[in-house]
C-alpha cells in the first residue's frame, strides 16, 4: 500500500498536545493514512513527496471569523490596493472608470483615512476624475465612505439634510457635504446602490476563497451571511467550485424580533456539501474608534474627563437573553460581534440565561473581537464553555489604538484590551480569525502579532497578553476547528483526520518569529489546492 502524497523533510505541528511535532505525514486520498516513520514507508514511485527541506507544515488553518464573499467581490470592484496616498487613490478610482464605462454607479472600498486631511477625502477629488455617474467607495473598516458629487445629489444629500441619529455627514464651512460619510449616514447613498446579486457575490465568493488558500486556510465561518451570500455559497457548492469546508453564520436582523427564528431554522436546511449554516451572527456593538462599542463605563472627552456617551447596545441586552436562549434551544450556535466590556458581558449573560433556562448544550456559542474584557468575566467563559474568538491582529500600538482610542478609554481600561493569555490561562477555549476585509487575511501576519502584541511600531500592547506560538498556531487550528464542530475531521494531524495542510516556507517555531513567513503550498482533502 502506498500513499498519493507524502510531506517530509522538516517538522510537522499536529496540534495535538500528546505529539505536537511529527516528522512525516502520509495521505491517501483525501484523508492522513500514516504520521512518523510509518509514512516514508508508504513512498513509492507513484506517491508526490513534498520535501519540507526544513520548513513547518501544520494543519491548514481554520478562521473563525471572515467574510469571504463581501470581501472578495470589493477585490472585483473598485479596490485600492498597492495605493499609498490620496493622488494614487484618485488614480485608481479614475483607470477603474476608465475601465468600465458602462457600470452605472463606481462602487468599492479599501482607501485609508490616513491619505486625507483629518481622515476625509473630499467630492471634489472623485470629481476630477469621474463627474458623470455616482461614486461611492468605502474605507477599509467599513465605517465610513467617500462620495461623488452626482451620488451626494442623487441621494438629495445638501445644505438641509439633518445627519441621521446613528451617524454623521461631514460637511464644508457652509454646511454642504464635504464627501466624506459617516457610519449610519453611509446608507442615504447607499441605498440608492443596486443590491449585489447571487451572481456577484458567488464571482466575489470564487476571489475570496482564493485568497483564504494562498494563506492556508482550509475552513473558515462566514461571520456575516445574509440570504444573498446563503445563495452564493449553495450556487458554488453545486457546481462544485466550493472546496474550503464553511460553516456559515446567518445574520441576526436587529430590526426584527423573535420571529426571524423561524425562518432561520428553515434556511439551516438549506444547506449542501462544505457548507452548513448552522451559526447566528448577533452583532452586539459598533467599534472603539468611533465611540460606539458598548462600554460598562464612559468614554472620556478630550479633557480626559467622562462623557455622557458609554457607546451603543445595538441589541437591548434584556432581549438579548431571549433571542440567545431560544436560538440555543433550536441547536444553533451564537457568533456574537461583541468590542467593548458592556457588549462582552451582554452575550455572557445572554449565554448564562440559555443555560439556566436549557441546561448545557454544545453548540458552542463564541465571542468574537473581544477587545476590552473586563477582569471580572474573564473566568465566565470557561464556566459558561464559551470560545474566546481572537482577532489577534488588532493587539497592538497602531494609530487606532494610540490616536482613537486609547485616550478615550484611559489606562485602566486599555490594559484590558485582548486579553488572550488570561483568557487561556483562566481555561478558556481559544479560536483565532482575520475579519477580513477589515484586516488582511495573512494567518502568519495575525499570529505574529498573538505572539509579539507588536505592530509597526516597537512598543508593545499589554505584553502580559502575549501567546506562546504554539498556542497561537493551535488556536488557529484545532480552537477554530472546534468552533465549527469540526475537529473529528480537521485542525488537527493523526491518522483518519482529513489531509487538509498547509505548507510553510520556513519554521518560525524554530527561528523565533513569524514575521514575513509565507505559505508555499496549501493541501485540502489531499489535492494541491495552492501552492507558490
Ligand atoms: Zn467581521
Amino acid at each position: 500500500m502506498s500513499a498519493d502524497l507524502v510531506i517530509r523533510g522538516g517538522r510537522i505541528f499536529t496540534a495535538r498536545a500528546e505529539h505536537p511535532f511529527v516528522s512525516a505525514v502520509a495521505a491517501r486520498g483525501d484523508r492522513i493514512v500514516a504520521v512518523g516513520p510509518d509514512a516514508d514507508d508508504l513512498v513509492d514511485g507513484t506517491t508526490r513527496v513534498i520535501d519540507l527541506e526544513g520548513a513547518l507544515a501544520t494543519p491548514g488553518f481554520i478562521d473563525a471569523h471572515v467574510h469571504p464573499a463581501s470581501s472578495g467581490l470589493d477585490k472585483l470592484r473598485c479596490h485600492f490596493d498597492g495605493c499609498s496616498d490620496a493622488s494614487s487613490a484618485v488614480g485608481r478610482l479614475s483607470e477603474y472608470a476608465d475601465a468600465n464605462p458602462d457600470l452605472p454607479w463606481i462602487i468599492g472600498a479599501g482607501w485609508s483615512q490616513s491619505w486625507f486631511l483629518n481622515g476625509c477625502p473630499p467630492k471634489d477629488l472623485i470629481d476630477s476624475v469621474v463627474s458623470n455617474r455616482p461614486v461611492l467607495v468605502m474605507n477599509s473598516d467599513g465605517h465610513g465612505a467617500w462620495a461623488n458629487s452626482v451620488a451626494l445629489s442623487m441621494a438629495g444629500v445638501g445644505l438641509d439634510t439633518p445627519d441621521p441619529s446613528d451617524g454623521r455627514i461631514e460637511r464644508l464651512p457652509d454646511g454642504s457635504p464635504q464627501g466624506t460619510l459617516h457610519e449610519g449616514a453611509i446608507r442615504l447613498v447607499e441605498n440608492l446602490v443596486p443590491p449585489d446579486t447571487i451572481e456577484e457575490l458567488a464571482a466575489g465568493l470564487v476571489r475570496g476563497q482564493e485568497e483564504l488558500l494562498r494563506y492556508g486556510i482550509t475552513g473558515w465561518q462566514d461571520a456575516i451571511v445574509s440570504k444573498s451570500i446563503h445563495g452564493a455559497y449553495l450556487r458554488l457548492a453545486n457546481d462544485e467550485m466550493l472546496v474550503g469546508r464553511v460553516v456559515g453564520a446567518m445574520w441576526w436582523d436587529r430590526d426584527r424580533g423573535l420571529e426571524q427564528i423561524e425562518e432561520l431554522v428553515e434556511r439551516r436546511e438549506q444547506s449542501a456539501p462544505g457548507f452548513a449554516p448552522t451559526s447566528v451572527k448577533l452583532m452586539l456593538d459598533g467599534v472603539a474608534e468611533n465611540f460606539t462599542a458598548a462600554m460598562l463605563e464612559p468614554y472620556l472627552g478630550d479633557d480626559g474627563a467622562p462623557t455622557e456617551n458609554s457607546g451603543i447596545d445595538f441589541i437591548d441586552p434584556i432581549e438579548l437573553g431571549e433571542i440567545v436562549s431560544r436560538l440555543d434551544d433550536e441547536a444553533f450556535q451564537c457568533h456574537f460581534h461583541a468590542i467593548g466590556d458592556r457588549a462582552v458581558r451582554s452575550a455572557l449573560d445572554a449565554v448564562e440565561l440559555a443555560r439556566d433556562r436549557n441546561g448545557q448544550s454544545h453548540h458552542r456559542h463564541h465571542i468574537a473581537h473581544i477587545q476590552v474584557v473586563h477582569p471580572d468575566d474573564i473566568a465566565r467563559f470557561k464556566a459558561l464553555d464559551v470560545v474566546a474568538n481572537a482577532q489577534p491582529l488588532w493587539a497592538c500600538h497602531d494609530d487606532y489604538q494610540t490616536e482613537l482610542t486609547i485616550p478615550y478609554i484611559g489606562a485602566a481600561r486599555a490594559s484590558w484590551q485582548y486579553p488572550f493569555g488570561s483568557l487561556l490561562g483562566a481555561g478558556s477555549r481559544l479560536a483565532m480569525g482575520s475579519d477580513w476585509g477589515v484586516s488582511t487575511a495573512n494567518v502568519m501576519e495575525e499570529i505574529d502579532v498573538a505572539v509579539t502584541r507588536t505592530g509597526e511600531s516597537g512598543e508593545p500592547l499589554n505584553p502580559e497578553e502575549a501567546l506562546d506560538p504554539i498556542d497561537a498556531l493551535t488556536a488557529f487550528t484545532a480552537g477554530s476547528a472546534y468552533v465549527n464542530h469540526a475537529e473529528d475531521d480537521s485542525g488537527s494531524i493523526a491518522v483518519g483526520m482529513l489531509a487538509d495542510l498547509a505548507v510553510l516556507d520556513r519554521d518560525p517555531l524554530r527561528d523565533g518569529s513569524f514575521r514575513g513567513v509565507r505559505v508555499a503550498t496549501t493541501i485540502l482533502g489531499g489535492q494541491v489546492v495552492y501552492e507558490v
